[in-house]
C-alpha cells in the first residue's frame, strides 16, 4: 500500500517542520496555519480516521491525546488556552485520510466553529 501524506512526513520523505517525534506519534507545523500556533499531532500507525480506529487502538489514542497536551504546553499555551480537534469525514472537514489532531492556539476562538 502507497504511503499517507502525514507517513510521508513521519519517513522525512516530504519536509516539515517538527515539533515532537516518539515512536509512536509525530507532531509538526500545518503548512497553512489557522492561528499563530496550528500544530498536527499524528499517529506513526495510518488509521485512516477516528471512526475507523479499533479496540487495540486504545492506548494509541490515549497517548495521543496526552502527548497532544504535552506539546501543547511545550509550545507556550498552556495559560493563554487552546483548542485540539479531530476532523472525521466529509461534514467534519476532513481532508488528510490519516488520523491527526490538530492543536491549535494563539488567537481567541469562537464557538460554535464553522
Ligand atoms: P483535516 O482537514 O484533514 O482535518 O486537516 C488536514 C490538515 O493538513 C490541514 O490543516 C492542512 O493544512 C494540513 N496539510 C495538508 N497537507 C500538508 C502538508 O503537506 N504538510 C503539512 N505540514 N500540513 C499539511
Amino acid at each position: 500500500m502507497s504511503k499517507t501524506l502525514f507517513e510521508k512526513i513521519a519517513a522525512r520523505e516530504l519536509p516539515a517542520q517538527i515539533v515532537y517525534e516518539d515512536d509512536r506519534v509525530i507532531a509538526f507545523r500545518d503548512i497553512k496555519p489557522v492561528a499563530p500556533v496550528h500544530v498536527l499531532i499524528v499517529p506513526k500507525k495510518p488509521i485512516p480516521r477516528i471512526s475507523e480506529a479499533a479496540p487495540q487502538d486504545e492506548a494509541l489514542l490515549s497517548h495521543l491525546l496526552s502527548k497532544a497536551a504535552e506539546v501543547a504546553g511545550t509550545l507556550g499555551l498552556n495559560n493563554s488556552g487552546y483548542r485540539l480537534v479531530i476532523n472525521n469525514g466529509p461534514d467534519g472537514g476532513e481532508t488528510v485520510p490519516h488520523l491527526h489532531c490538530h492543536i491549535i492556539g494563539g488567537r481567541h476562538m469562537g464557538w460554535p466553529p464553522g
